[in-house]
């Protein structure tokens, strides 16, 4: 069986805090070790300046030894000597330094050089007993012996110059390769961390972040993490849940529109039931004594009645039924004209709904989720209205075309190259006021008292709008009064709805 080694998010936030253990032991490594070459470099300079000194005092006696042979001046013969036994006491004191620049053979010649340099200076100091050709024998010598000790003085100093360059080199490499190898490390761990803890949090929390805007969409399990795993069910769950309750919330939208519906509609049926009842009153009456072509009006009348009667019912039953979306030729004419009927129960007195729709207007929509849009926006208007204005219904066909520009935003799924019906929805109420414009479509959105609103309204007229292949925009005149527009594509049989 296939067995995946799942390790828990506490196991990898430790392994994580391991990963920083180890880059601060690698920090403070790399602070040890610079701290160490410095201390290693501070040594070398101190040595190179002994050894600066001692290629300076080898200039000296060479400075000396030329004043000497120029003037023979007994001064300059003692400060030579002085320099001789100040070379003689830092190649004493500093032997070691010395042979590590180079080899133990070169500096007792170095030292033999010195002490015989002495000896023949010694001899040159008597000149006076001296010959001129035996005096310039000794000056070639002393000059050559000199030569030589300045020669290797100055090799010295060049090696111990070159091995501070050395030096210094190879730290800042080691430094650098260093600072490397930590940044490698630093990276490692973050991409892994991220990898394994960071990432699926952050798409957890895009998702849940997602919820505030009305999304709700289920979480897609993309990690090994126990934890993750249970906390993505629990959301899974609570997004159900939501959803549940989302739809309990608009079946009891439904109903509440449906009781204002109600009571149109009881004045809606009044009308063919009164003319029903006075037809068979005045047939009760006239039973034997009218003739035959009267009473089969009256009977014909009693007809259409119960028709008109049960279109009404039908209608109603439509509305309350829940099924799939179904769309299907309509007049919107007609569409706006049953459903002001319908509403008329809860319209004012002092409000005025008037509308202006041209006839013969033909869209493909499901007729009855159209009209709880409509009754939705209705709803609103009214509570805007507080009981007095005006509400008018207007529509327009037009052709859209991709460089048409719009003053108001639509939301939905409006397409370019299409006949579209706009459909308005205008009241001088309140209005909308500015910070609240880009929230009024968002679930659970009001601004009414808690009872007063569920703030669902506009989210369910957005779907069906949306179901539709349309798309609905809202505007608010600074002076009060808001005006939503309804787009809607003409025909829609083509497309599939959502
Ligand atoms: P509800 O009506 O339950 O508050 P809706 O989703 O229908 O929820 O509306 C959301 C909010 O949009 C309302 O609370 C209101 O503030 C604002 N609104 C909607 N229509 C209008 C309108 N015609 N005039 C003023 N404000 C409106």
């Amino acid at each position: 069986m296939h067995m995946k080694i799942q390790s828990s998010l506490r196991q990898k936030i430790t392994f994580g805090y391991y990963g920083y253990y180890a880059m601060a032991a690698l920090i403070i490594g790399l602070s040890l070790f610079t701290f160490m070459e410095l201390r290693l470099i501070e040594g070398k300079i101190h040595s190179g300046t002994r050894i600066t000194e001692f290629f300076d005092v080898t200039l000296e006696i060479r400075r000396f030894e030329k004043n000497y042979f120029l003037y023979r001046q007994l001064a300059d013969y003692w400060e030579n000597v002085g320099y001789i036994e100040k070379a003689q006491s830092l190649l004493d004191k500093h032997g070691n330094d010395f042979e590590s620049l180079t080899s133990h053979k070169n500096i007792t010649n170095l030292r033999s050089n010195l002490v015989n340099y002495r000896l023949l200076l010694e001899q040159y100091s008597q000149h006076a007993l001296l010959s001129p050709p035996q005096l310039e024998q000794l000056e070639a010598r002393i000059r050559n012996i000199g030569r030589a000790i300045t020669i290797e003085g100055e090799h010295i100093a060049n090696s111990e110059r070159l091995m501070l360059q050395k030096s210094l080199d190879r730290a800042r490499t080691f430094f650098f390769g260093y600072l490397a190898l930590i940044a490698l490390v630093m990276i490692a761990i973050g991409m892994t961390l991220s990898k394994m803890v960071v990432r699926p949090l952050r798409h957890m929390e895009t998702c849940i972040n997602g919820l505030t805007g009305g999304r709700l969409e289920k979480l897609k399990i993309d990690s090994n993490e126990h934890e993750i795993i249970s906390i993505t069910h629990a959301f899974n769950h609570m997004i159900e849940e939501l959803e549940k309750r989302q739809q309990c919330i608009t079946r009891s939208e439904k109903l509440a529109s449906m009781g204002t519906l109600l009571s149109g509609v009881a004045h809606e049926l009044n009308n063919p039931i009164s003319n029903i009842s006075s037809s068979c009153q005045i047939l009760q009456e006239e039973l034997g004594h009218a003739d035959i072509v009267f009473q089969k009006e009256m009977l014909e009348q009693i007809d259409n009645q119960t028709d008109r009667a049960r279109i009404i019912v039908r209608s109603l039953l439509d509305f309350a039924r829940d099924r799939e979306f179904k769309h299907s030729d309509i007049a919107l004419d007609k569409l706006v004209a049953e459903t002001i009927r319908f509403s008329k129960g809860m319209i004012p007195p002092n409000v005025t709904l008037t509308s202006d729709i041209p006839e013969n207007l033909m869209i493909t929509a499901d007729c009855q989720r159209l009209q709880q849009a409509l009754l939705n926006l209705l709803q609103n208007c009214l509570d805007a209205l507080g009981g007095k204005g005006k509400i008018h219904i207007m529509a327009e066909k037009r052709f859209i075309t991709a460089n048409d520009k719009n003053d108001i935003t639509f939301h939905g799924r409006c397409e370019a190259h299409i006949e579209v019906v706009d459909l308005e929805i205008r009241d001088n109420g309140t209005g909308i006021a500015d910070d609240v414009l880009p929230r009024i479509f968002d679930p659970f959105f009001t601004t009414k008292d808690v009872g007063q609103g569920s703030g669902l309204g506009l989210s369910i007229v957005h779907d069906i709008i949306e179901q539709h292949h349309g798309c609905i925009a809202v505007s608010s005149a600074s002076g009060g009064g808001a005006t939503f527009t309804i787009r809607l594509p003409v025909q829609i049989s083509t497309l599939q709805p959502n």
